[in-house]
């Protein structure tokens, strides 16, 4: 073999993204034995410090600003062909740039925990067990008469068009011994290895089944508008709670469905809203996959590739799955834009909604935004014509629109949060033989515990914040660092056993509705009443039933629930958004209200909603009352417009905390100097002030905002700042963190 002499040939160099806090790239020397082509795109196993990280190659280069002699080697390269699309590597490295994230972090939050870990991106052939084709039912019926969970398996697989892999099996459900006894008997089941890359021949023919649903006026409007639109377009879909906006989603889905291409919905939380799934599942013979935080790692990884093989036809997903892979996408659905769980609040705090418009434009494809209560920037998007407006102002269906009334508390006696009218119309709506919804947005007992001798009030030690009541079992829990103690029978401060709560949470409603109420249900829907999902899922099924019942919760109750038997909801304390310190707190209040009225009289039950307040003559209350969502919405613009606050302007938020107060002020003065230093007269510098939550987890909390008009010079303030901060040593158990277009300011 001819050598080639080391002097001519350049040694390529791979600038490789790694999870680590700081922003920059690595470079690596190649592998000793190399076997493949190198290429961007791909994961490689590295020495990074004392560990091995898997990281992904960005680029091929010629040179470093270090000396080869000096650059290590890497260890593996894990994937042979890029493992994300251009389209999609491009969106994740905009996200790194525009959010300010190192760009290796946002990589590794992008992908399943397995292939941060290196496990193969392809997928092993999984087995579909389908019925045998001599399989009869009929027969079957008469030899499995004694053994009736094997026959109802047998059934269930019957009814699937394509077969089923255990997965879908057990999550029906049915043991797994179940299926190996039904393989054992001759000539009742199929097992057929399925290769998980796509091919033509793997794809069902696609069916949809309308149910005999006939779109009405503004539906067949919308559904036109979206399947005119030819490459990247933006719409926003303001339908009223029940205006059918599902039914246009599956609607817009056909054509692409049918042409082969992939569908992406993403909803604020799948767990809640199992019904979204078997809606999708009901009506589209295909592939629907779910990828939410409720999956195991491998069953993560396995929806993963389907859709990344093609596979998968409909991606249903919360948050983090506007990064799957779609090789033929056709067209993205966001539900619910305006709900708070699209934002990261930690790590790489990204906006689900904002990453999937710009993925949507690398696509050059088709999102709908769809909710009832538009966010604030989605309606002024479309008002400067970002994006196109579609209207479903009525419900589908003939459900009529609840009606809305403010009781006003100011001079009532309330028991446990409840005033007499209140009560009154909920015993004659449950008389009726209705449904009752009462929605507190507070979990627990009661949000304090306080000494009547000494004024002591439960507070955490790690927080400047009091600790919340529980009764089962009783304890103090705090709902921001997650402490917990053990209730006290005597005050911790002097002694004395005059203990009370005070306020009312969902555990203390629940005890007064019971005994008030004891001939109907009480079902309390909360984070504490539904840790595990099979209960959750048991709580709907009972509400489901429509027997009369009082439905008691918080924010859960909200999102998505079609309840047809609701007649009347009860909001226990509209007040909190009133005064609230953050600047969205407004926008939220009428989102959480209109949002929880509209469980009201969603089917041919007309429906109402009583709002107490204390404060009922309050212009942020009475305005809900009287207006729209839409005119409400732009009154609140018009504010914002006047306080140069968002959407009118742009924010970033750096966050800095130590256990040190002292510590964490230095840092943040420095953070603030830097930013004064880029000398930009067009971007301000607000602070530092200490966060509203002054302390958490132990942790004293600093807030540096940087605010613009200028997008593109906020931006390049923040890249200078951040380099410039990476660059400083940070001192022991400081930590900051930065976060673009922020949704909460505590
Ligand atoms: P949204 O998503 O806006 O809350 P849905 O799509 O869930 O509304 O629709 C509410 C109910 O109305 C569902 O039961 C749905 O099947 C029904 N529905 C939707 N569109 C129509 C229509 N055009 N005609 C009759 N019923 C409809
Ligand atoms: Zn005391
Ligand atoms: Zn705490």
């Amino acid at each position: 073999m001819a050598a080639t002499t080391p002097s001519t040939q350049v040694t390529p160099i791979l600038r490789v993204a790694i999870p680590a806090p700081l922003r920059r790239l690595y470079d690596y020397l190649p592998p000793a034995e190399l076997e493949c082509q190198l290429i961007s795109g791909v994961r490689v196993l590295v020495p990074f410090g004392p560990r091995h990280v898997i990281g992904m190659v960005m680029s091929i280069e010629t040179t470093s600003e270090l000396r080869l002699n000096q650059l290590k080697r890497v260890s593996r390269i894990v994937d042979s062909e890029p493992l994300l699309q251009d389209s999609l590597f491009q969106t994740l490295t905009w996200a790194a740039a525009y959010y300010q994230h190192p760009v290796g972090d946002v990589f590794h939050t992008a992908l399943p925990v397995k292939l941060r870990r290196g496990d193969p991106c392809f997928a092993e052939p999984e087995i579909f067990y389908s019925l045998h084709p001599q399989c009869c039912i009929a027969t079957a019926q008469q030899h499995l008469k004694r053994a009736t969970r094997q026959l109802a398996l047998l059934q269930f697989i019957a009814r699937q068009t394509s077969g089923v892999t255990s997965g879908t099996i057990s999550k029906q459900g049915f043991q797994p011994s179940l299926l190996k006894k039904l393989l054992a008997r001759d000539g009742y089941l199929l097992a057929t290895k399925v290769n998980q890359s796509f091919t033509a021949k793997t794809r069902l023919a696609l069916k949809s089944n309308r149910q005999g649903i006939k779109l009405n006026t503004s539906q067949q409007q919308a559904l036109n508008q979206i399947n005119k639109a030819q490459g990247f377009q933006t719409f926003l879909l303001h339908g009223v709670t029940g205006s059918g906006k599902t039914e246009v989603y599956m609607r817009a889905m056909e054509p692409h469905l049918l042409a082969g291409r992939q569908c992406l919905l993403l909803v604020p939380e799948i767990g809640l809203t199992p019904q979204t799934m078997q809606r999708f599942e009901q009506r589209f013979s295909c592939y629907v996959v779910s990828l939410h935080s409720g999956l195991t790692d491998t069953e993560r990884l396995h929806a993963w590739r389907a859709a990344s093989s093609g596979r998968a036809d409909i991606i249903i997903g919360t948050r983090s799955a506007v990064f799957t892979p779609m090789p033929r996408p056709g067209l993205i659905i966001i539900d619910e834009e305006h709900d708070g769980s699209f934002k990261q609040q930690d790590g790489f705090r990204y906006s689900a909604r904002d990453v999937a418009i710009k993925r949507a434009h690398a696509e050059d494809i088709v999102i709908v935004l769809g909710s009832a209560t538009p966010s604030l920037e989605s309606m002024n998007n479309a008002r400067r014509g970002k994006f196109i407006l579609l209207g479903l102002p009525d419900r589908a269906g003939g459900a009529k629109s609840p009606t809305l009334r403010i009781l006003d508390i100011a001079q009532s006696q309330l028991e446990h949060g409840l005033s007499e009218t209140l009560v009154l119309r909920i015993e004659q709506h449950l008389n009726l033989g209705n449904q009752v919804l009462v929605f507190v947005n507070r979990r627990g007992y009661a949000p304090v515990l306080q000494c009547k001798t000494c004024a002591w009030i439960s507070e955490c030690d790690q927080c400047i914040a009091r600790m919340t009541v529980h009764t089962r079992p009783p304890e103090l829990h705090c709902h921001h660092c997650e402490s917990k103690l053990p209730l006290p029978h005597t005050c911790p401060n002097c002694g004395s056993t005059d203990l009370s709560t005070l306020g009312t949470g969902t555990q203390k409603l629940e005890e007064f509705l019971k005994l008030r109420f004891d001939k109907v249900p009480v079902i309390r829907i909360d984070r504490d009443s539904t840790r595990s999902r099979r209960r959750l899922h048991d709580l709907l099924d009972t509400i489901k039933s429509g027997n009369p019942s009082i439905l008691l919760g918080t924010q859960m109750l909200a999102k998505g629930h079609h309840f047809p038997a609701v007649t009347l909801v009860a909001i226990v304390d509209a007040d909190m958004g009133l005064f609230s310190a953050d600047f969205r707190g407004q926008e939220q209040m009428a989102q959480t209200i209109v949002q929880v009225a509209g469980r009201a009289g969603r089917a041919d039950r007309p429906g109402e909603v009583l709002v107490q307040s204390r404060h009922a003559h309050h212009p942020a209350l009475s305005n809900l009352v009287q207006l729209n969502y839409a005119d409400y919405a732009h009154l609140l613009l018009a504010e914002r417009k006047t306080g140069k606050m968002p959407p009118f302007s742009h924010l970033a938020l750096f966050n800095v905390e130590s256990p040190e107060r002292e510590a964490a002020c230095r840092f943040a003065v420095t953070l603030a100097k830097l930013t004064q230093q880029q000398q930009d007269p067009t971007v301000e510098t607000l602070g530092p002030v200490p966060a509203p939550m002054e302390k958490r987890a132990g942790r004293f909390r600093l807030h540096l905002q940087i605010k613009s008009f200028n997008r593109s010079a906020l931006q390049r303030v923040l890249r200078a700042v951040c380099k410039e901060a990476d660059q400083l040593r940070l001192p022991t158990k400081v930590r900051w963190s930065l976060d673009v277009d922020p949704t909460e300011m505590l």
